[in-house]
């Protein structure tokens, strides 16, 4: 099998292993890894179908992480996709009104974050075994809700790692806050910032890219990793629900070998789309890769327009650019990004692996707040559909699903789904199509319930999870019982420009 190096979406020339960009997460000049060559499944579609989910995970990642061995990666898959699933599938596709949902949230925290963030510890541990590695990881983490506690449940305890998460205090679910700030463990610290996801990541970032912080934590016996999918050990256990999507599709007789599927993605930092696409070079047969936004709508903007722009909004009306962009706190807040990290993994591969035009575009994004693709780079993309859809759009299509079918989705799902009714509907193409649902509907009852029924509005959040449980025949999930009387753990606060401070502290 080819051996895969990786280098930084900035710099070409310095190469590390998987396991070396597993361990280091973030470049040290502020890129992203990305994978010298995009890989070529090399087992048949045929083979895929007598597999498991395991089974294919074990057959996408190994073309990816080419220097873990045979035995490292099948231990690190059979510990991550186990009973913390609660169902064996791992990954159910469930069929509603015309579309495919891939149920991402079946693992522990209930989100789709698990589907990466169980194994990361396993690959991140055996990196570290690998390389010799004698410091203590200290997993630094942003979080725009879902993250911090897959995080936190993956590393908790972990010998050898620390974890430390930062959150919106202000953006995040009543039962995303209660789930981090209920998290045990000897080595996790949760705190919360006054300020957005965007905050919180350009935080973190800093300190990655910190030499003097870095060098002086080193001397006390400690390295940064990431957790965030700017992790490529995020990234790469991502593509395998996609392949397992269309293996799935296919067992069960909705498709026929070679037919093309479309998937639809719920997108804030462009994780969970960049697999699907990655998925669709290892030789899947995806069409189009439709990318959802809530109002935080920067990502369509820039599919419309090839500019990508921070801090200015596009006006579909007069095609202008005029109108300042707000941050938009909304009812899917792990979608709440402008600051989309992953897009620069696209950006590079629109730009044929040119570091330095990754450079000038990334640049001008820190110092003007924008940049515009070329028109070459742009057909490069043309893969790409997206689409938006503001609360108003987001609760009536949950209504409306649910009205029809009895299915209850979330939030973020709900983005998506409207988003491809959309799509459908203006380009009449009916391919059958894979939406991610990337979260439990439990995770966000109080939107979900009070757009099934206004009425719900004056009922209290476990009312809310008790009422859903009736109407949706689906069983609380475990996440949620244990945050009904969990004591709170963690209580801190900062502003961001404490953050280094906060972890010094953690770490002394
Ligand atoms: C993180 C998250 C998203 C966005 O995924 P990206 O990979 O950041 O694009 C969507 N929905 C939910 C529920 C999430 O937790």
């Amino acid at each position: 099998m080819k051996n895969i190096m990786y280098h930084s979406t900035r710099d070409n020339n310095k190469k590390l292993t998987a396991s070396q960009a597993v361990l280091q997460g973030l470049a040290e000049d502020g890129g992203l890894f990305v994978p010298e060559e995009l890989p070529k499944l090399d087992v048949s579609i045929a083979d895929l179908i007598k597999m498991d989910y395991k089974g294919i995970a074990y057959e996408v990642m190994k073309l990816f992480l080419t220097d873990y061995t045979e035995e490292e990666l099948k231990y690190c898959i059979e510990h991550a996709y186990d009973n913390k699933f609660d169902t064996e599938e791992i990954a159910p596709l469930v069929f509603a009104d015309g579309a495919y949902y891939l149920e991402l949230f079946h693992g522990s925290t209930i989100a789709f974050k698990d589907m990466a963030l169980s194994i990361l510890p396993y690959l991140m541990t055996t990196a570290a075994k690998k390389n010799d590695l004698r410091e203590e990881i200290v997993i630094l983490t942003a979080t725009s809700g879902d993250t911090g506690k897959a995080a936190l449940a993956g590393f908790a305890d972990v010998p050898g790692t620390r974890i430390v998460v930062f959150y919106p205090k202000n953006g995040v679910s009543p039962v995303q806050e209660k789930q981090m700030v209920t998290q045990r463990g000897s080595n996790v610290r949760v705190i919360g910032i006054t300020g957005n996801f965007d905050d919180a990541q350009t935080g973190v970032k800093m300190m990655f890219n910190d030499a003097s912080l870095k060098a002086e934590l080193k001397d006390k016996g400690f390295v940064f990793s990431s957790a965030n999918s700017i992790n490529i050990g995020r990234l790469v256990p991502q593509v395998v629900y996609y392949v397992y999507a269309y293996v799935t599709l296919l067992k069960n007789g909705r498709i026929a070998e070679g037919d093309k599927i479309n998937v639809t993605v719920p997108t804030g930092n462009f994780g969970n789309i960049l697999a699907a696409y990655f998925a669709k070079h290892l030789g899947i047969p995806i069409d189009r890769l439709i990318c959802a936004s809530n109002s935080n709508k920067v990502l369509f903007d820039f599919f419309t327009t090839s500019r990508y722009d921070k801090l200015k909004e596009f006006n579909e009306t007069d095609g202008s650019f005029d109108k300042d962009r707000k941050f938009t706190l909304t009812g899917s807040p792990s979608m709440d990004i402008l600051i989309s990290s992953n897009l620069e993994r696209l950006i590079y591969l629109a730009a044929d692996g040119s570091d330095v035009k990754d450079r000038e575009l990334m640049s001008a994004l820190n110092e003007k707040g924008a940049y515009t693709i070329t028109d070459d780079m742009k057909a490069k993309l043309s893969d790409f559909e997206s689409g938006y859809a503001d609360e108003a759009k987001t609760e009536e299509f949950i209504k409306k699903l649910y009205d029809k079918t009895g299915y209850v989705i979330d939030t973020h799902t709900a983005v998506a789904g409207a988003v491809y009714a959309d799509y459908k509907e203006k380009t009449g193409d009916d391919t059958v199509t894979v939406i991610a649902s990337t979260a439990s509907p439990y995770k966000f009852a109080r939107t979900v319930m009070t757009a099934i029924d206004p009425a719900n509005k004056d009922k209290n959040d476990f009312e809310l999870i008790d009422l859903l449980n009736q109407i949706s025949n689906v069983a609380i999930p475990q996440a949620i019982e244990d945050i009904r009387t969990a004591p709170v753990l963690h209580d801190i606060v900062c502003d961001k420009e404490d953050m280094p401070e906060e972890v010094k502290k953690f770490l002394s």
